[in-house]
């Protein structure tokens, strides 16, 4: 077995410069950015939660897929995992895209 190595800075740098790549001009879920960067949902979540401190993500907020129920007032990135409203389980997954000012 591999030795476990301490991720260095510029692999970190370069995750978040994928990240806004990927980010920019289009909503994607954690899911596609976890298979598109290679890295667990866990990974990308902790991406997002630094970048969401420095105010560029947007969030599209989960929904619930039984009556509609928006996630809206949700801070936290990860999707919820029930209705508060229905009790559904049937959540449609967060999006998120960067904010491109200009
Ligand atoms: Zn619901």
């Amino acid at each position: 077995m591999k030795k476990k190595e301490t991720i260095p800075r510029e692999r970190n740098l370069t995750i978040r410069q994928e990240l806004m790549h990927l980010l920019a001009g289009q909503c994607l879920s954690v899911s596609l950015l976890s298979r598109e960067i290679r890295l667990s949902e866990k990974e990308i979540y902790s991406h997002l939660e630094q970048m969401q401190r420095t105010g560029i993500l947007n969030i599209t907020p989960a929904r619930c897929t039984g009556c509609g129920y928006l996630f809206a007032k949700r801070n936290r990135l990860k999707k919820p995992g029930k209705c508060p409203q229905c009790k559904g389980t049937h959540i449609e997954q967060p999006l998120f895209s960067i904010a491109t000012g200009r």
